[in-house]
């Protein structure tokens, strides 16, 4: 499970981009989300984000869905400058079946699964059944506990011109 994230114009198109690769690249797309708008986390000012959610499926370890990450942003042409700032293309590793990787360099479930209502939402939805590394829950079961209240008006579906 990978997120795509582009808060650089035109955001559709980085996202498109992407997807079109997965063939390419020897990764089966399962399934996606819609796309959410989503306000920038942290402490650098940027515009939104617009995110999505894929499924894909492939003969890759744990590692080499980093290295498909980081391809796929390089054809974006993503730039590495300011730390967290904007970017053309960013493409995280969410989950990996229910596999854990405790480094810096590869930390799965993604640190910020729990914290950002749309991946909860995402895997929620894509992955309803897949248990929750290290917790026993389903997912569907967490995302119902935490989508609550403004958590789960904090980010919008877009229009395809957006
Ligand atoms: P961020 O996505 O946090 O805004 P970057 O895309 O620049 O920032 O990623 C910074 C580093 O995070 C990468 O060098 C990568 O090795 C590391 N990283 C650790 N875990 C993951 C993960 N699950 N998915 C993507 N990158 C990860
Ligand atoms: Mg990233």
């Amino acid at each position: 499970m990978l997120s795509l994230g582009s808060n650089l114009p035109p955001r559709n198109h980085w996202l498109d981009l992407a997807l079109a690769t997965f063939g390419e690249e020897k990764g089966q797309l399962l399934a996606v989300t819609p796309r959410w708008n989503t306000a920038a986390i942290g402490t650098v000012p940027q515009p939104d984000f617009l995110n999505q959610l894929v499924l894909v499926e492939g003969p890759r370890q744990g590692w080499d869905w980093l290295a498909l990450a980081q391809a796929l942003e390089a054809r974006a042409g993503r730039r590495r400058g300011i730390a967290h700032g904007p970017r053309t293309l960013d493409v995280d590793v969410i989950l990996i079946g229910g596999e854990v990787w405790e480094s810096a360099e590869l930390t799965v479930p993604h640190p910020a699964l729990l914290q950002r209502p749309y991946l909860l939402r995402g895997v929620a939805d894509l992955v309803p059944d897949w248990v929750l590394p290290g917790d026993g829950r389903a997912l569907a079961k967490v995302a119902q506990n935490l989508l609550v209240g403004s958590w789960s008006d904090s980010f919008r579906t877009t229009a395809a011109e957006d």
